[in-house]
């Protein structure tokens, strides 16, 4: 059995309802943690699980609100009380590495691992197997190096995860058909803005990709004044679940 916890529904701009981009999977023994956007780290510890259960983070753009708390995920593992044992996968789409790169060379030695090995990838159209599960990746239509992520199991359940974007023929295809998608809903309708969905893109993208249930998630402040259920429910008839900070999805 999967779960998916929302750390953060919200986005970059501060929101006393909703945090900062960040979703945790938890699949049988592994703990992938999907952006770490800030405040990530400490939400995390609500739902029991820390920085050092974490095995793979998947970066889906390196944008500060889906990024702030690596750095901080880092010191942690080296300076907690604890020292972290277990191995650790950082990835992202094309340009992870050099990003991973430049602030190791900033923060130096803080960072840098001593008790755990540390591995950074860069996921392009290869699937990348990890665990139980597979993972694939397809371009999105935010920043040239965004990237959405499908991960499948193998019994057949999968789940995708679109990061930041606008409407594109990727992420239909990447969520063909799949258990949960998980789809950001920035901005209502009326407000809409280059690089992000609204409430009825998504439901447009749920019904051409025919997936299960969609969640709405990355809601900047704005949304709390609109009905983003009922903008959805006019493209989409299927289940859509508005997500709200620490709620747990089974897959
Ligand atoms: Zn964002
Ligand atoms: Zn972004």
């Amino acid at each position: 059995m999967s779960e998916l916890v929302i750390l953060g529904s919200g986005t970059g701009i501060p929101s006393l309802r909703r945090g900062s981009p960040g979703l945790l999977l938890i699949s049988n023994d592994s703990h992938v943690l999907i952006d770490s956007g800030p405040g990530t780290l400490r939400r995390m510890l609500e739902t029991g699980v820390t920085y050092r259960d974490i095995d793979l983070i998947l970066y889906t753009h390196i944008h500060p609100d889906h990024t702030a708390d690596l750095v901080p995920i880092l010191f942690a593992c080296k300076y907690g009380e604890l020292p972290r044992e277990k191995r650790m996968i950082c990835a992202g789409g094309p340009g992870f590495k050099r990003y991973f790169q430049k602030i190791k060379r900033f923060y130096g030695s803080w960072i840098e691992p001593h008790t755990y090995p540390l591995t950074t990838k860069e996921i392009s159209s290869k699937p990348f197997f990890f665990s139980d599960i597979k993972i694939l990746t397809k371009s999105m239509a935010h920043l040239p190096e965004s990237v959405g992520y499908r991960i499948e199991w193998e019994n057949g359940k999968s789940i995708v995860i679109s990061g930041d974007t606008d409407y594109c023929a990727n992420i239909v295809s990447l969520a063909l058909e799949t258990d949960l998608l998980v789809l950001e809903s920035s901005f209502p309708d009326e407000k809409k803005v280059d690089g992000h969905l609204t409430p009825s893109l998504a439901g447009r993208i749920a019904r051409e990709s025919r997936c299960k249930r969609l969640l709405l998630t990355h809601l900047y402040p704005i949304c709390e004044q609109y009905d983003i259920l009922n903008q959805c429910r006019q493209a989409y008839q299927g289940e859509i679940i508005l997500g709200e900070d620490l709620m747990r999805v089974k897959i």
